[in-house]
Protein backbone atom coordinates (compact mmCIF):
# COMPACT_ATOMS: atom_id res chain seq x y z
CA UNK A 1 0.00 0.00 0.00
CA UNK A 2 1.11 3.36 -0.87
CA UNK A 3 2.28 5.97 1.89
CA UNK A 4 -0.74 8.46 3.38
CA UNK A 5 -0.30 11.85 2.38
CA UNK A 6 0.44 14.71 4.98
CA UNK A 7 -1.46 17.36 3.86
CA UNK A 8 -4.14 17.32 0.93
CA UNK A 9 -4.61 21.05 -1.61
CA UNK A 10 -7.58 22.17 -3.26
CA UNK A 11 -7.08 24.71 -6.11
CA UNK A 12 -4.59 24.26 -8.57
CA UNK A 13 -4.47 27.94 -9.37
CA UNK A 14 -1.16 30.08 -9.19
CA UNK A 15 -0.91 29.84 -5.48
CA UNK A 16 -2.35 26.04 -4.75
CA UNK A 17 0.23 24.89 -7.25
CA UNK A 18 3.16 26.61 -6.25
CA UNK A 19 2.55 26.00 -2.71
CA UNK A 20 2.27 22.14 -3.24
CA UNK A 21 5.85 22.06 -4.80
CA UNK A 22 7.05 23.59 -1.92
CA UNK A 23 5.35 21.27 0.74
CA UNK A 24 6.85 18.55 -1.32
CA UNK A 25 10.32 20.19 -1.51
CA UNK A 26 10.35 20.10 2.39
CA UNK A 27 9.12 15.88 2.22
CA UNK A 28 5.65 16.51 2.90
CA UNK A 29 3.06 14.03 0.53
CA UNK A 30 0.65 16.18 -1.12
CA UNK A 31 -2.59 15.79 -2.47
CA UNK A 32 -3.65 17.42 -5.23
CA UNK A 33 -7.36 18.69 -6.49
CA UNK A 34 -9.30 20.85 -8.16
CA UNK A 35 -12.98 21.21 -8.90
CA UNK A 36 -12.05 21.21 -12.85
CA UNK A 37 -10.25 17.88 -12.90
CA UNK A 38 -8.49 18.25 -16.08
CA UNK A 39 -6.72 20.73 -13.92
CA UNK A 40 -5.28 18.00 -11.78
CA UNK A 41 -3.86 15.90 -15.04
CA UNK A 42 -1.98 18.90 -16.74
CA UNK A 43 -0.44 19.66 -13.36
CA UNK A 44 0.81 15.98 -12.70
CA UNK A 45 2.15 15.98 -16.41
CA UNK A 46 3.75 19.20 -16.01
CA UNK A 47 4.77 21.31 -13.14
CA UNK A 48 4.00 18.39 -10.91
CA UNK A 49 6.12 15.72 -12.84
CA UNK A 50 8.65 13.71 -11.11
CA UNK A 51 7.54 14.89 -7.50
CA UNK A 52 5.83 12.69 -5.07
CA UNK A 53 2.40 14.80 -5.24
CA UNK A 54 -0.78 12.69 -5.98
CA UNK A 55 -3.80 13.73 -7.89
CA UNK A 56 -7.26 12.98 -6.42
CA UNK A 57 -10.25 13.09 -8.56
CA UNK A 58 -12.42 13.36 -6.01
CA UNK A 59 -12.96 14.81 -2.64
CA UNK A 60 -13.36 10.92 -1.34
CA UNK A 61 -10.67 10.16 -2.80
CA UNK A 62 -8.65 13.09 -1.86
CA UNK A 63 -9.60 12.33 1.97
CA UNK A 64 -8.82 8.56 1.54
CA UNK A 65 -5.43 9.39 0.63
CA UNK A 66 -4.82 11.05 4.25
CA UNK A 67 -3.11 10.49 7.54
CA UNK A 68 -4.99 11.43 10.45
CA UNK A 69 -6.17 13.58 11.85
CA UNK A 70 -6.51 14.88 7.73
CA UNK A 71 -4.88 18.05 6.80
CA UNK A 72 -6.98 19.96 3.93
CA UNK A 73 -6.00 23.40 2.96
CA UNK A 74 -8.06 25.48 0.26
CA UNK A 75 -6.53 27.73 -2.08
CA UNK A 76 -9.20 29.12 -4.26
CA UNK A 77 -11.18 31.92 -4.61
CA UNK A 78 -12.23 33.78 -1.71
CA UNK A 79 -16.11 33.46 -0.75
CA UNK A 80 -18.92 30.73 -1.95
CA UNK A 81 -16.13 28.57 -3.56
CA UNK A 82 -14.69 28.53 0.35
CA UNK A 83 -18.20 27.70 1.71
CA UNK A 84 -19.13 25.22 -1.00
CA UNK A 85 -15.80 23.15 -0.34
CA UNK A 86 -16.79 23.45 3.47
CA UNK A 87 -19.95 21.75 2.93
CA UNK A 88 -18.89 19.10 0.98
CA UNK A 89 -15.95 18.14 3.37
CA UNK A 90 -17.92 17.74 6.51
CA UNK A 91 -19.57 14.57 5.52
CA UNK A 92 -16.03 13.32 4.22
CA UNK A 93 -14.09 14.09 7.61
CA UNK A 94 -14.33 13.45 11.32
CA UNK A 95 -13.43 14.77 14.85
CA UNK A 96 -10.64 16.22 14.96
CA UNK A 97 -9.43 16.77 11.64
CA UNK A 98 -8.76 19.94 9.92
CA UNK A 99 -9.74 22.54 7.60
CA UNK A 100 -7.45 25.07 6.43
CA UNK A 101 -8.78 28.06 3.99
CA UNK A 102 -5.45 29.63 2.74
CA UNK A 103 -7.06 32.23 0.79
CA UNK A 104 -8.01 36.45 1.01
CA UNK A 105 -11.03 35.48 2.84
CA UNK A 106 -12.98 38.24 4.93
CA UNK A 107 -12.37 37.63 8.41
CA UNK A 108 -15.33 38.16 9.70
CA UNK A 109 -16.02 35.23 7.35
CA UNK A 110 -13.54 33.34 8.91
CA UNK A 111 -14.67 33.77 12.11
CA UNK A 112 -18.03 32.29 11.09
CA UNK A 113 -16.49 29.28 9.61
CA UNK A 114 -14.00 28.48 12.59
CA UNK A 115 -17.48 28.84 14.65
CA UNK A 116 -19.67 26.73 12.72
CA UNK A 117 -17.41 23.71 12.25
CA UNK A 118 -16.15 23.75 16.00
CA UNK A 119 -19.66 22.63 16.93
CA UNK A 120 -19.38 19.94 14.31
CA UNK A 121 -15.40 19.53 16.20
CA UNK A 122 -13.69 20.14 12.70
CA UNK A 123 -10.89 22.29 13.33
CA UNK A 124 -11.10 25.45 10.74
CA UNK A 125 -7.74 27.78 10.19
CA UNK A 126 -8.12 31.04 8.14
CA UNK A 127 -4.89 31.87 7.13
CA UNK A 128 -3.02 34.80 5.19
CA UNK A 129 -0.43 33.82 2.90
CA UNK A 130 1.33 36.44 1.10
CA UNK A 131 4.09 36.68 -0.85
CA UNK A 132 2.53 36.02 -4.61
CA UNK A 133 3.39 33.42 -6.92
CA UNK A 134 7.66 33.31 -5.52
CA UNK A 135 6.38 33.34 -2.45
CA UNK A 136 4.11 30.40 -2.45
CA UNK A 137 6.81 28.69 -4.33
CA UNK A 138 9.73 29.50 -2.14
CA UNK A 139 8.43 30.72 1.12
CA UNK A 140 5.82 32.60 1.80
CA UNK A 141 4.83 34.77 5.53
CA UNK A 142 2.15 32.39 6.74
CA UNK A 143 -0.45 34.08 9.24
CA UNK A 144 -2.70 31.11 10.55
CA UNK A 145 -5.57 32.32 12.96
CA UNK A 146 -8.86 30.15 13.70
CA UNK A 147 -9.54 27.28 16.31
CA UNK A 148 -5.69 26.88 18.52
CA UNK A 149 -6.17 23.44 18.59
CA UNK A 150 -5.55 23.11 14.82
CA UNK A 151 -1.95 24.65 15.41
CA UNK A 152 0.20 22.03 17.09
CA UNK A 153 -0.72 19.57 13.58
CA UNK A 154 0.11 22.16 11.28
CA UNK A 155 2.53 24.16 12.46
CA UNK A 156 5.44 21.69 11.29
CA UNK A 157 4.10 22.14 7.76
CA UNK A 158 3.54 25.51 8.00
CA UNK A 159 6.68 26.78 9.85
CA UNK A 160 8.93 24.37 7.25
CA UNK A 161 7.32 25.77 4.39
CA UNK A 162 7.55 29.74 5.29
CA UNK A 163 10.05 32.22 4.43
CA UNK A 164 12.58 32.44 7.02
CA UNK A 165 14.92 35.01 8.48
CA UNK A 166 17.65 34.27 10.53
CA UNK A 167 16.50 30.92 10.70
CA UNK A 168 13.26 31.78 12.01
CA UNK A 169 10.28 30.90 10.21
CA UNK A 170 8.04 34.23 9.34
CA UNK A 171 4.73 32.25 10.26
CA UNK A 172 3.33 31.34 13.51
CA UNK A 173 0.13 31.49 15.62
CA UNK A 174 -1.52 34.76 15.43
CA UNK A 175 -4.63 34.14 17.45
CA UNK A 176 -8.57 32.45 17.45
CA UNK A 177 -10.76 32.78 14.82
CA UNK A 178 -10.77 35.63 12.16
CA UNK A 179 -7.21 36.81 13.53
CA UNK A 180 -4.76 35.56 10.59
CA UNK A 181 -7.05 36.74 8.13
CA UNK A 182 -7.46 40.13 9.41
CA UNK A 183 -3.84 40.80 9.75
CA UNK A 184 -3.12 39.29 6.23
CA UNK A 185 -5.77 42.05 5.59
CA UNK A 186 -3.87 45.02 7.34
CA UNK A 187 -0.96 43.46 5.67
CA UNK A 188 -2.38 44.10 2.16
CA UNK A 189 -3.42 47.29 3.24
CA UNK A 190 -0.14 48.36 4.63
CA UNK A 191 0.85 47.09 1.00
CA UNK A 192 -1.70 49.68 -0.71
CA UNK A 193 0.15 52.44 1.34
CA UNK A 194 3.58 51.83 0.28
CA UNK A 195 2.51 51.27 -3.16
CA UNK A 196 0.90 54.56 -3.02
CA UNK A 197 4.12 56.45 -1.50
CA UNK A 198 6.36 55.16 -3.73
CA UNK A 199 4.19 56.21 -6.98
CA UNK A 200 3.84 59.62 -5.30
CA UNK A 201 7.50 60.03 -4.65
CA UNK A 202 8.26 58.63 -8.36
CA UNK A 203 5.52 61.33 -9.91
CA UNK A 204 7.48 64.12 -7.72
CA UNK A 205 10.51 62.98 -9.69
CA UNK A 206 8.81 62.84 -12.65
CA UNK A 207 7.07 65.98 -13.15
CA UNK A 208 8.99 68.16 -10.86
CA UNK A 209 12.32 67.25 -10.63
CA UNK A 210 11.92 66.36 -14.13
CA UNK A 211 14.31 63.35 -13.57
CA UNK A 212 14.78 60.63 -16.26
CA UNK A 213 13.86 56.83 -15.80
CA UNK A 214 17.17 55.84 -15.61
CA UNK A 215 17.62 58.34 -13.04
CA UNK A 216 14.90 57.58 -11.32
CA UNK A 217 15.51 54.29 -11.18
CA UNK A 218 19.43 54.61 -9.72
CA UNK A 219 17.51 57.33 -7.38
CA UNK A 220 15.38 54.01 -5.94
CA UNK A 221 18.47 51.38 -6.23
CA UNK A 222 20.31 53.88 -4.02
CA UNK A 223 17.32 54.25 -1.55
CA UNK A 224 17.08 50.11 -1.40
CA UNK A 225 20.48 50.24 0.55
CA UNK A 226 19.34 52.01 3.59
CA UNK A 227 16.64 52.47 5.95
CA UNK A 228 14.05 51.44 2.65
CA UNK A 229 15.93 48.57 1.90
CA UNK A 230 11.70 46.41 0.88
CA UNK A 231 10.89 44.48 -2.03
CA UNK A 232 8.34 47.03 -2.99
CA UNK A 233 11.35 49.69 -3.69
CA UNK A 234 13.81 46.84 -5.38
CA UNK A 235 11.11 46.16 -7.91
CA UNK A 236 10.06 49.92 -8.37
CA UNK A 237 13.80 50.13 -9.28
CA UNK A 238 13.25 47.34 -12.23
CA UNK A 239 10.06 48.56 -13.21
CA UNK A 240 11.19 52.06 -13.73
CA UNK A 241 14.22 51.26 -16.17
CA UNK A 242 12.34 48.17 -18.26
CA UNK A 243 12.35 49.28 -22.03
CA UNK A 244 9.79 47.45 -24.16
CA UNK A 245 10.59 45.50 -27.39
CA UNK A 246 10.12 49.28 -29.08
CA UNK A 247 13.20 50.87 -26.45
CA UNK A 248 10.87 53.17 -24.88
CA UNK A 249 10.07 52.27 -21.13
CA UNK A 250 7.36 50.05 -20.81
CA UNK A 251 5.93 52.10 -17.62
CA UNK A 252 5.42 54.87 -19.18
CA UNK A 253 3.23 53.29 -21.45
CA UNK A 254 0.65 51.93 -19.20
CA UNK A 255 -2.77 53.37 -18.70
CA UNK A 256 -3.11 55.16 -15.53
CA UNK A 257 -6.26 53.56 -13.67
CA UNK A 258 -5.02 51.44 -10.57
CA UNK A 259 -7.22 48.27 -9.99
CA UNK A 260 -8.02 46.98 -6.64
CA UNK A 261 -9.16 43.59 -5.58
CA UNK A 262 -10.54 45.27 -1.82
CA UNK A 263 -8.42 44.15 0.60
CA UNK A 264 -7.06 47.71 1.15
CA UNK A 265 -11.11 48.82 0.98
CA UNK A 266 -12.06 46.12 3.14
CA UNK A 267 -8.88 48.09 5.93
CA UNK A 268 -10.55 50.87 5.33
CA UNK A 269 -13.51 49.91 6.40
CA UNK A 270 -12.95 48.05 9.49
CA UNK A 271 -10.75 51.45 10.46
CA UNK A 272 -14.03 53.32 10.40
CA UNK A 273 -15.55 50.54 11.74
CA UNK A 274 -13.47 50.81 15.00
CA UNK A 275 -12.84 54.54 15.13
CA UNK A 276 -8.89 54.28 14.15
CA UNK A 277 -7.39 57.18 12.24
CA UNK A 278 -5.83 55.11 9.59
CA UNK A 279 -5.59 57.66 7.15
CA UNK A 280 -2.75 56.61 5.06
CA UNK A 281 -4.63 53.30 3.64
CA UNK A 282 -7.91 55.22 3.03
CA UNK A 283 -6.36 57.51 1.31
CA UNK A 284 -4.83 55.10 -0.87
CA UNK A 285 -8.01 53.39 -1.46
CA UNK A 286 -9.06 56.88 -2.37
CA UNK A 287 -6.23 57.48 -4.23
CA UNK A 288 -6.17 54.33 -6.72
CA UNK A 289 -10.33 55.49 -7.04
CA UNK A 290 -9.55 58.88 -8.37
CA UNK A 291 -6.69 57.49 -10.81
CA UNK A 292 -9.91 55.46 -12.30
CA UNK A 293 -11.86 58.07 -13.02
CA UNK A 294 -9.09 58.63 -16.38
CA UNK A 295 -11.78 60.18 -18.63
CA UNK A 296 -12.78 62.66 -16.09
CA UNK A 297 -9.27 63.57 -14.90
CA UNK A 298 -8.88 64.24 -19.02
CA UNK A 299 -11.34 66.72 -19.39
CA UNK A 300 -10.41 68.24 -16.03
CA UNK A 301 -7.31 68.81 -16.75
CA UNK A 302 -8.07 71.14 -19.81
CA UNK A 303 -10.60 73.18 -18.23
CA UNK A 304 -8.68 73.44 -14.21
CA UNK A 305 -5.78 75.43 -13.21
CA UNK A 306 -2.70 74.41 -11.63
CA UNK A 307 -0.32 76.99 -9.72
CA UNK A 308 0.35 79.90 -11.75
CA UNK A 309 3.94 79.73 -11.10
CA UNK A 310 5.96 76.68 -11.91
CA UNK A 311 7.79 75.50 -8.78
CA UNK A 312 12.03 75.83 -9.56
CA UNK A 313 13.80 73.13 -7.86
CA UNK A 314 17.67 74.98 -7.45
CA UNK A 315 19.27 71.95 -6.06
CA UNK A 316 17.76 68.47 -7.05
CA UNK A 317 19.91 66.15 -5.11
CA UNK A 318 19.28 68.12 -2.13
CA UNK A 319 14.91 67.84 -2.73
CA UNK A 320 15.67 63.98 -3.40
CA UNK A 321 17.15 63.47 -0.18
CA UNK A 322 14.26 65.45 1.43
CA UNK A 323 12.01 63.16 -0.53
CA UNK A 324 14.16 60.09 0.72
CA UNK A 325 13.62 61.32 4.14
CA UNK A 326 9.34 62.46 3.96
CA UNK A 327 8.83 58.83 2.51
CA UNK A 328 10.86 57.32 5.37
CA UNK A 329 8.84 59.37 7.77
CA UNK A 330 5.27 58.83 6.19
CA UNK A 331 5.68 54.88 6.04
CA UNK A 332 6.17 54.86 9.88
CA UNK A 333 3.11 56.92 10.03
CA UNK A 334 1.82 53.98 7.82
CA UNK A 335 2.84 51.41 10.00
CA UNK A 336 1.96 52.98 13.02
CA UNK A 337 -1.49 53.49 11.81
CA UNK A 338 -2.18 49.54 11.13
CA UNK A 339 -0.62 48.56 14.38
CA UNK A 340 -2.83 50.59 15.87
CA UNK A 341 -5.96 49.23 13.98
CA UNK A 342 -4.94 45.54 15.07
CA UNK A 343 -5.28 46.77 18.64
CA UNK A 344 -8.10 48.22 18.53
CA UNK A 345 -9.70 44.72 16.80
CA UNK A 346 -7.74 42.56 19.37
CA UNK A 347 -9.50 44.75 22.14
CA UNK A 348 -12.69 43.97 20.84
CA UNK A 349 -12.27 40.47 19.31
CA UNK A 350 -10.06 39.36 22.43
CA UNK A 351 -7.05 38.47 20.56
CA UNK A 352 -3.98 37.58 22.32
CA UNK A 353 -1.88 39.49 19.41
CA UNK A 354 1.85 39.35 19.35
CA UNK A 355 2.70 42.17 17.23
CA UNK A 356 6.62 41.64 17.25
CA UNK A 357 5.42 37.96 16.00
CA UNK A 358 3.44 40.04 13.04
CA UNK A 359 6.06 42.22 12.32
CA UNK A 360 8.69 39.17 11.98
CA UNK A 361 5.74 37.40 9.86
CA UNK A 362 6.13 40.28 7.88
CA UNK A 363 9.94 40.84 7.60
CA UNK A 364 10.27 37.94 4.93
CA UNK A 365 8.31 36.02 2.46
CA UNK A 366 5.13 38.61 1.61
CA UNK A 367 4.93 41.65 -0.62
CA UNK A 368 5.98 44.32 2.04
CA UNK A 369 9.05 42.87 3.77
CA UNK A 370 11.82 45.13 4.59
CA UNK A 371 14.59 45.99 6.61
CA UNK A 372 12.24 48.56 8.56
CA UNK A 373 9.81 45.70 9.96
CA UNK A 374 13.46 43.87 11.81
CA UNK A 375 12.93 47.43 13.30
CA UNK A 376 9.38 46.86 14.38
CA UNK A 377 9.92 43.62 15.97
CA UNK A 378 12.79 45.33 18.07
CA UNK A 379 10.38 48.04 19.14
CA UNK A 380 7.72 45.40 20.08
CA UNK A 381 9.92 42.99 21.80
CA UNK A 382 11.67 45.67 23.85
CA UNK A 383 7.90 46.77 24.84
CA UNK A 384 5.21 44.68 23.56
CA UNK A 385 2.90 46.86 25.64
CA UNK A 386 4.05 49.74 23.42
CA UNK A 387 0.51 51.90 23.03
CA UNK A 388 1.97 53.42 19.43
CA UNK A 389 4.84 52.71 17.48
CA UNK A 390 5.49 56.44 17.02
CA UNK A 391 6.50 56.53 20.95
CA UNK A 392 9.06 54.34 20.55
CA UNK A 393 12.23 55.67 21.00
CA UNK A 394 13.80 54.55 17.35
CA UNK A 395 11.09 55.45 16.00
CA UNK A 396 10.48 58.87 17.49
CA UNK A 397 13.43 59.51 17.15
CA UNK A 398 13.26 58.75 13.14
CA UNK A 399 10.67 60.83 12.67
CA UNK A 400 12.57 63.69 14.48
CA UNK A 401 15.35 63.36 12.28
CA UNK A 402 12.95 63.89 8.86
CA UNK A 403 10.95 66.54 10.32
CA UNK A 404 11.96 69.76 8.49
CA UNK A 405 12.60 67.25 5.37
CA UNK A 406 8.94 66.03 5.22
CA UNK A 407 7.55 69.17 5.61
CA UNK A 408 9.25 71.17 2.90
CA UNK A 409 8.10 67.81 0.62
CA UNK A 410 4.66 68.20 1.44
CA UNK A 411 4.65 71.88 1.01
CA UNK A 412 6.27 71.74 -2.55
CA UNK A 413 3.94 69.02 -3.49
CA UNK A 414 1.22 72.03 -2.93
CA UNK A 415 2.70 74.66 -4.26
CA UNK A 416 3.72 72.85 -7.98
CA UNK A 417 0.31 71.50 -8.08
CA UNK A 418 1.81 67.68 -8.11
CA UNK A 419 -0.73 65.14 -5.53
CA UNK A 420 0.70 63.26 -2.75
CA UNK A 421 -2.50 62.80 -0.65
CA UNK A 422 -0.19 59.92 1.40
CA UNK A 423 2.54 62.07 2.25
CA UNK A 424 0.23 64.60 3.06
CA UNK A 425 -2.13 63.04 5.17
CA UNK A 426 0.53 61.07 7.02
CA UNK A 427 2.15 64.71 8.37
CA UNK A 428 -1.50 65.79 9.46
CA UNK A 429 -1.94 62.67 11.13
CA UNK A 430 1.83 62.87 12.44
CA UNK A 431 0.77 66.65 13.64
CA UNK A 432 -2.70 65.92 14.69
CA UNK A 433 -1.22 62.91 17.23
CA UNK A 434 1.08 64.94 18.31
CA UNK A 435 -1.45 68.22 19.39
CA UNK A 436 -2.40 68.15 23.10
CA UNK A 437 -5.53 70.36 22.01
CA UNK A 438 -7.28 69.64 18.58
CA UNK A 439 -10.09 72.14 17.26
CA UNK A 440 -12.72 69.60 18.17
CA UNK A 441 -13.76 72.17 20.77
CA UNK A 442 -15.28 74.18 18.16
CA UNK A 443 -16.80 71.34 16.78
CA UNK A 444 -18.35 69.92 19.97
CA UNK A 445 -20.31 73.37 20.35
CA UNK A 446 -21.34 73.47 16.58
CA UNK A 447 -23.04 69.96 17.24
CA UNK A 448 -24.59 71.32 20.37
CA UNK A 449 -26.00 74.86 18.50
CA UNK A 450 -27.35 72.62 15.82
CA UNK A 451 -28.60 69.29 17.25
CA UNK A 452 -28.68 69.94 21.27
CA UNK A 453 -25.47 67.37 21.28
CA UNK A 454 -24.07 68.49 23.93
CA UNK A 455 -20.29 69.04 25.18
CA UNK A 456 -18.51 68.39 27.78
CA UNK A 457 -15.94 71.34 29.72
CA UNK A 458 -11.78 70.76 30.14
CA UNK A 459 -12.36 71.04 33.72
CA UNK A 460 -15.35 69.06 34.25
CA UNK A 461 -15.19 65.72 32.25
CA UNK A 462 -17.89 63.49 31.86
CA UNK A 463 -20.96 66.21 32.98
CA UNK A 464 -22.60 66.81 29.79
CA UNK A 465 -24.18 70.34 29.44
CA UNK A 466 -26.02 71.78 26.45
CA UNK A 467 -26.36 75.29 25.72
CA UNK A 468 -28.96 77.51 24.19
CA UNK A 469 -26.59 79.54 21.33
CA UNK A 470 -28.91 81.96 20.15
CA UNK A 471 -30.44 82.49 23.29
CA UNK A 472 -34.01 82.78 22.12
CA UNK A 473 -35.79 80.30 24.21
P1 LIG B 1 -7.83 32.26 -7.93
O1 LIG B 1 -7.79 32.72 -9.33
O2 LIG B 1 -8.20 33.24 -6.86
O3 LIG B 1 -8.84 31.02 -7.80
C1 LIG B 1 -8.79 29.94 -8.69
C2 LIG B 1 -9.11 28.65 -7.99
O4 LIG B 1 -10.40 28.75 -7.33
C3 LIG B 1 -9.22 27.49 -8.95
O5 LIG B 1 -8.76 26.34 -8.33
C4 LIG B 1 -10.72 27.44 -9.20
O6 LIG B 1 -11.15 26.19 -9.65
C5 LIG B 1 -11.25 27.71 -7.84
N1 LIG B 1 -12.62 28.20 -7.87
C6 LIG B 1 -13.05 29.41 -8.31
N2 LIG B 1 -14.38 29.51 -8.16
C7 LIG B 1 -14.79 28.34 -7.62
C8 LIG B 1 -16.06 27.83 -7.23
N3 LIG B 1 -17.16 28.56 -7.33
N4 LIG B 1 -16.11 26.59 -6.68
C9 LIG B 1 -14.99 25.86 -6.55
N5 LIG B 1 -13.76 26.26 -6.92
C10 LIG B 1 -13.68 27.49 -7.43
O7 LIG B 1 -6.44 31.55 -7.57
P2 LIG B 1 -5.07 32.10 -6.95
O8 LIG B 1 -4.66 33.38 -7.59
O9 LIG B 1 -4.15 30.96 -6.92
O10 LIG B 1 -5.48 32.48 -5.46
C11 LIG B 1 -6.01 31.53 -4.55
C12 LIG B 1 -6.41 32.26 -3.27
O11 LIG B 1 -5.23 32.84 -2.70
C13 LIG B 1 -7.38 33.41 -3.48
O12 LIG B 1 -8.23 33.54 -2.39
C14 LIG B 1 -6.48 34.62 -3.59
O13 LIG B 1 -7.14 35.82 -3.23
C15 LIG B 1 -5.40 34.25 -2.58
N6 LIG B 1 -4.08 34.88 -2.83
C16 LIG B 1 -3.62 35.05 -4.09
C17 LIG B 1 -2.36 35.62 -4.31
C18 LIG B 1 -1.81 35.80 -5.70
O14 LIG B 1 -0.73 36.43 -5.82
N7 LIG B 1 -2.45 35.29 -6.73
C19 LIG B 1 -1.59 35.99 -3.20
C20 LIG B 1 -2.08 35.76 -1.92
C21 LIG B 1 -3.33 35.21 -1.75
P3 LIG B 1 -11.38 25.92 -11.25
O15 LIG B 1 -10.02 25.66 -11.79
O16 LIG B 1 -12.27 24.75 -11.28
O17 LIG B 1 -12.01 27.18 -11.80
Amino acid sequence: MSKKSDIALIGLAVMGQNLILNMNDHGFIVTAYNRTTEKVDEFLKNAAKGTNVVGAYSLQEMVNTLKKPRRVMMLVKAGKAVDSFIEQLIPLLEKGDIIIDGGNSEYNDTTRRTKELEEKEILFVGSGVSGGEDGARYGPSLMPGGNPKAWPFIKDIFQSISAKINGEPCCDWVGENGAGHFVKMVHNGIEYGDMQLICEAYHLMKSCLQLSNEEMSKVFQEWNKGELDSFLIEITKDILKFKDTDGKYLVEKIRDAAGQKGTGKWTAISALDYGVPVTLIGESVFSRCLSALLCERQKASKQLNGPCDPVHIVDKKKLLEELRQALYASKIISYAQGFMLMREAAKIYGWNLNYGGIALMWRGGCIIRSVFLGDIKIAFEKNPQLTNLLLDPFFKNAIHNCQSAWRNVVATSALAGIPMPAFSTALAFYDGYRSARLPANLLQAQRDYFGAHTYELLDEPGKFIHTNWTGHG
